[in-house]
Order: C-alpha cells, then sequence, then structure tokens
C-alpha cells in the first residue's frame, strides 16, 4: 500500500468497541494474567505488556507505523528526538569508542556528540558531509557508528547517503541517519543502505509544534549485519542484566530490542502515551503537510534568491544549489521540505530582519504549521565558537526559516518589507 494510506491505518486493529481513532492508553501498567503469564513476558517467551516504560499499546500504534512509513523493520518512540540519538549512539558504542559524525548536525547533536558523549569516554570524530570520502581517514577497530543528517539543520545540505553508507558498509560500522527534517515522505535512507534512522517527532511528525518526541527505526534484516560482527560484542554475548539474553539469537529486530530492554529499561526516556497519540494524528496529514511546506519554501527561497540584500539562499529544490542533484536523487519528486537558510550581511544585519517580520514567529522549532524565523548564532548554536560556527555551516549572519503552512505570497510579502525595513 502507498505511504499515504499506511500513514492513516497501519498498526492499528480497532479494539471491541470499533474505535475509529486510536485509544489513548493512559496506564502505568498492565495485569498479568497469572504468574506463568508474567514469567514468560519477562522472558520474552511470549510479546505483551509489563509496564509503560517498556511498552504502551498506543505508543506501540506509532513505533509500527512510523517503522511502517521509513520502510524499516520496527520502532523504538522516545521522549525527545535528543534521546533518540543518544540511545542510537549508546546503543552501539562505549567508553573507549568512538563515532564518526557530521559536521553538519543539529545544535544539540554537536554539543551530545562533541562535549556529552567525551565525558562518556566516546570520542566523536568529524567529516565534512559535503565529502564522504575524508571518513575512511578516521575509522579504526574502535569505531561503532557513523552519524548523520540526511538534510542538515541549519545548514541544509543534503547527504550523499549511499556514498557514505557504502563506507559504512565496507566497514562492517552501523550507519545512524537524522530523517527529522526530510521526513518519512521525502526521503528514506533505509531504502538507501543505511541501518538506523532518527527523528524527531517534535517537529514534522506532530506538524503543529504540539509536544517533544522521538523515535529511532532500524531497517530490515539488521541482524545479518550485527551477528558475528567483532565490533559489536553485546550483541553476539550474554547480556547479563538480562539473564544472559543474546540478542542475535533472539528472532527479533535486536538494535530497537536491545535499545528497549537495556536502555529504556534502565535510562526510562519513553514517550508518554498522549504524545504518542499526538503523533499518530500529525503522521496522518504528514504527506500532506510536507507537499505544502516544500512548495511554500521553494517559492520564498525563489524570492529571496532575487533580492539584492541577500548574499547566499540554502535551498536544495533551486537550481543553482551545490545540493540540487543529491535532492533530485533521495527526494520524492525533488521536493525538498520547509527548512531553509540565508545570509546577510552580518549579525546585525540579521537581528534587524529577525525583529522587523510580523508573520514569522521568533522561535527556536521548525516543523510547525505556522512558520518560524531563527537566528542560529545567537539562539541554538550560541554555545559554539566562532570557528565551531563557520565549521558546521552557520556564519553569523545566516537566518533560519521553518515556511509553515499560511499563502507563500503573505510569506513573501512579509519577508520584503522585513528586509527592506
Ligand atoms: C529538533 C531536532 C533534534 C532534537 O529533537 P528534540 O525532539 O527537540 O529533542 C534532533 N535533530 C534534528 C535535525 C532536529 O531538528
Amino acid at each position: 500500500m502507498d505511504l499515504q494510506t499506511r500513514a492513516l491505518h497501519e498498526g492499528y486493529t480497532k479494539d471491541s468497541q470499533g474505535t475509529m481513532a486510536v485509544p489513548i492508553y493512559m496506564t502505568t501498567a498492565y495485569e498479568f494474567r497469572d504468574a506463568e503469564h508474567a514469567a514468560n513476558l519477562f522472558a520474552l517467551k511470549e510479546l505483551g505488556n509489563i509496564y509503560t516504560r517498556l511498552n504502551n499499546p498506543t505508543t506501540d500504534v506509532f513505533e509500527k507505523r512510523f517503522a511502517s512509513l521509513e520502510g524499516g523493520e520496527a520502532a523504538l518512540a522516545t521522549s525527545s528526538g535528543m534521546s533518540a540519538i543518544f540511545y542510537a549512539i549508546a546503543n552501539a558504542a562505549e567508553c573507549g569508542d568512538n563515532i564518526i559524525c557530521a559536521r553538519q548536525l543539529y545544535g544539540g547533536s554537536l554539543t551530545l556528540t562533541a562535549h556529552t558523549l567525551k565525558r562518556f569516554g566516546i570520542e566523536a570524530r568529524f567529516f565534512d558531509v559535503q565529502n564522504p570520502k575524508s571518513i575512511e581517514a578516521l575509522i579504526d577497530d574502535k569505531t561503532k557508528v557513523i552519524f548523520f543528517e540526511s538534510l542538515t539543520n541549519p545548514s541544509i545540505d543534503v547527504a550523499d547517503i549511499e556514498a557514505i553508507t557504502t563506507i559504512a558498509n565496507k566497514h562492517g560500522i552501523l550507519s545512524v541517519v537524522d530523517n527529522t527534517v526530510a521526513t518519512p515522505v521525502l526521503c528514506r535512507p533505509l531504502e538507501h543502505g543505511a541501518d538506523v534512522t532518527v527523528h524527531s517527532a517534535s517537529k514534522y511528525t506532530t506538524g503543529q509544534g504540539l509536544a517533544i518526541g522521538g523515535i529511532l527505526v532500524e531497517r530490515k534484516g539488521l541482524l545479518e549485519k550485527l551477528r558475528g560482527n567483532v565490533r559489536y560484542a553485546h550483541f553476539n554475548e550474554p547480556d547479563h542484566s538480562y539473564h544472559g539474553l543474546v540478542y542475535v539469537d533472539v528472532p527479533l529486530p535486536p538494535f530497537t530490542l536491545r535499545a528497549r530492554l537495556s536502555l529504556l529499561r534502565d535510562l526510562g526516556a519513553v514517550s508518554s502515551p498522549f504524545n504518542s497519540w499526538l503523533f499518530i494524528q500529525g503522521m496522518e496529514t504528514l504527506s500532506l503537510r510536507i507537499k505544502e511546506h516544500s512548495a511554500n519554501a521553494l517559492a520564498l527561497a525563489e524570492f529571496l534568491e532575487s533580492h539584492p540584500k541577500v548574499i547566499k539562499v540554502n535551498y536544495p529544490g533551486l537550481k543553482s544549489n551545490a545540493n540540487y542533484a543529491n535532492a533530485q536523487k533521495y527526494f520524492e519528486n525533488g521536493a525538498c521540505s520547509g527548512l531553509l537558510s540565508f545570509e546577510v550581511q552580518n549579525l546585525e544585519a540579521a537581528i534587524k530582519i529577525v525583529d522587523a517580520t510580523k508573520l514569522y514567529s521568533l522561535v527556536v522549532n521548525i516543523g510547525d504549521s505556522k512558520s518560524i524565523i531563527t537566528h542560529p548564532a545567537s539562539t541554538t548554536h550560541q554555545q559554539l565558537t566562532e570557528t565551531e560556527l563557520i565549521a558546521c555551516g552557520v556564519p553569523s549572519g545566516l537566518i533560519r526559516i521553518s515556511c509553515g503552512l499560511e499563502s507563500a505570497k503573505d510569506l513573501i510579502a512579509d519577508m520584503k518589507q522585513a528586509l527592506e525595513a
């Protein structure tokens, strides 16, 4: 079935009440039939609900549906995009290991990988997403993850997914792709050789800026890559925190299984059933919205490109953009989502524009139905040094726009008055 049909139906079987909308199961725990049932659930001899930190029927629908859209085998919902990223990395790497990350990352992912994980003994090595060839020189036998974004936020580059996953596969390393901005509607990295995708559901999935959440998805057949792979001993050896379970010996998707049984169990960054329900509502209209977000962003990008005060526009849907070919290759119908950025002369000019717009809200979010303007250098990327800013493609005159669902005509008119104020 088509993605749009699955977005409405996948993963939900109506209950005895015939409930059309997926019910919100607000419950902490679930009653076992008897002691044997309880023991079987804990031993994975039977699958079922135990406690909402581990699983929940509403969240289960969200996970199944999202995994289907992404073309994956299984998914694990988390309390935020950041926890999904942390779990994806922590599920592969431990103290003494290293990960290879694109320099062009979301601000939170940069601080997580460069600073926080360092304190966990995991070293991040950075590469330029425009230059996948540079990855190989960074690999050694302690490399556990190659992490990048399909459509980077806020520098708006499109990764050559196949070039990167080919290198990862050659060395038996897990590739993890943050697919938040592109969404499964436009791009499905798992179909291009990636092993795991991560998302902030807080953005286009909810679609109206309603809730924080995240999800990670594992590809079909990842078990084969993990089985016997010396880089991932913890998937192949008994887990003593789970009575000697060997993850690759269980006929279940191993990456999400371990993330659930070990990380979600012990760290607990679980999605609230209510938030999972909101994400289910958002998914119903995701593909319709993404088409509109993309069309609006392209119209605004074309206007900005023609304006004398604008030095540079970053939008892969523009023929002049260095990422145009990758966007045509990896994105459905070449549509490029709602995120664009543009550069004006300096910090002062950028701040003046940000303050002069009326229709764009000054907010550090993306993927809302309402348009948003952000000045990364003074907000999301404030913690970075000037050198780090340039390295991750965020000069101080850069303005990021998340195009909402207002009319393109009104969005362009407001931007024009702000530029000329
Ligand atoms: C927002 C965002 C995140 C973090 O997600 P949260 O839900 O805010 O924790 C990660 N990656 C990208 C690309 C994002 O835009």
